[in-house]
């Protein structure tokens, strides 16, 4: 008899970031540009430098990477990561140079680092990302990227409040940091977004004086308003998600988010569009700076924690059997999500880890309490592989 279970577990499932009443807020917030101005101060006190707002975390990406790279200059990227990664640094018209993860810690390590940086030329910089929250070894890349002469540049989308294992937190190392405030990020105002710029651009400037990158003469402060239809997307997205909730009890959850997605009422994460020019919603700056404050208090808040699994549509199957839903994965692809893939001609042959990690990961959902997940990670253990760390 597992059937209010189902009921309890499943109506979690959709926009749940945003649970509980939550949506009411979202839609009566009033944000003001002293808002604006005071997330801007947070950031830059917090994260040591000159923040900007933007439109979204990659938005945000492409600043910093215009601000300390040229055009052809190329980046070490971790090889398991979104397409919103890629699109900034095509954006920028930098060189995304894949490089493949442990499967442990989802993050690039020295090893796969050294192996890809001897066949490379012109790579001059490297984004940290510490993927769900796992912190990379930041001493260990800070002493390479010394070596290497490379800029770092910190992705906080999924680690804002993290510390790295010298206790720094991150965002504070590299020459810039950047945050998505997008759906189901560390921090999630529904969108949104921010850079720190903290180093000093002379290095980029050394290598041709004529073409010295700078906010000021590229522009790269975004100055417009946010579309209506962004910030009206942002204000209701957690109504939506809250309405597909209580529909999901008559089994229409999923087709009210499908008809939504396809009058463009709500937009897939994916979809976000890059805008160098726009600015957040004031009411998301206002919602962010709550959550940021909150990351202090907190801690080290986990995302999406994960393990490894055979047959993982059947364990989905069973897992919806038990109840359970179980939301897309980080990542479902080496460069998620799949509708985007082919565009990026990953590496493959490269980088056999990511390429099994999108295969066989499944993430367990943070929407879900630890004890709700216990008859889940029953379920989980007959399709973990072998030799996963049986403490997660
Ligand atoms: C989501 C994400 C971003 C960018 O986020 P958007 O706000 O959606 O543009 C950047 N880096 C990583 C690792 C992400 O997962």
């Amino acid at each position: 008899m597992k059937l209010p279970g189902i009921h309890r577990h499943y109506y979690l499932g959709m926009a749940v970031n945003h649970a509980s009443g939550e949506w009411l807020k979202y839609l009566f917030t009033v944000g003001k540009r002293k808002d604006y101005d005071a997330l801007t101060r947070y950031l830059s006190k917090r994260y040591k430098g000159e923040a900007i707002l933007c439109k979204n975390g990659r938005s945000a990406l492409a600043i910093a990477l215009k601000t300390y790279f040229k055009p052809g200059d190329k980046m070490l990227v971790n090889g398991f990561t979104c397409f919103a990664v890629y699109e900034a640094i095509k954006a920028a018209q930098l060189e995304p140079v894949f490089i493949d993860i442990d499967k442990k810690t989802l993050n690039y390590n020295i090893d796969t680092l050294a192996r890809a940086i001897a066949s490379e030329s012109r790579v001059h910089g490297i984004i940290v990302q510490n993927t769900l929250g796992n912190p990379v070894d930041i001493k260990a890349i800070e002493k390479f990227a010394n070596e290497y002469n490379l800029t770092i540049i910190e992705d906080l989308a999924h680690c804002a409040g993290v510390r790295y294992p010298d206790r720094r937190e991150v965002g504070t190392v590299g020459a810039a940091c950047i945050l998505s405030f997008g759906k189901d990020k560390s921090v999630d105002t529904v969108s949104g977004g921010a850079v720190v710029l903290r180093g000093n651009r002379e290095k980029a400037a050394s290598v041709d004086e004529n073409e010295q990158p700078s906010l000021e003469s590229s522009n790269n402060i975004p100055s417009k308003l946010p579309r209506l239809s962004d910030h009206l997307r942002a204000r209701f997205y957690p109504m939506f998600g809250a309405m597909s909730r209580v529909l999901t009890y008559i089994g229409l959850g999923g087709a009210l988010m499908r008809g939504l997605v396809a009058i463009h009422w709500v937009e897939k994460s994916a979809d976000n569009k890059l805008d160098l020019k726009r600015r957040p919603s004031k009411f998301e700056a206002k919602l962010a700076l709550r959550q940021l404050k909150e990351l202090r208090k907190n801690g080290e808040p986990p995302l999406r924690d994960f393990c490894y699994v055979h047959d993982r549509e059947k364990l989905l199957k069973e897992l919806q059997k038990n109840g359970y839903y179980f939301g897309g994965f980080w990542y479902e692809r080496p460069i998620s999500p799949e509708r985007y893939y082919e565009k990026v001609h990953f590496p493959e042959s490269d980088c056999p880890n990511a390429v099994y990690a999108a295969k066989h990961i499944i993430n367990l959902p943070n929407y879900y309490t630890c004890r709700d997940l216990t008859l889940a990670r029953e379920v989980i253990k007959k399709y973990q592989e072998e030799g996963f760390d049986e403490s997660k």
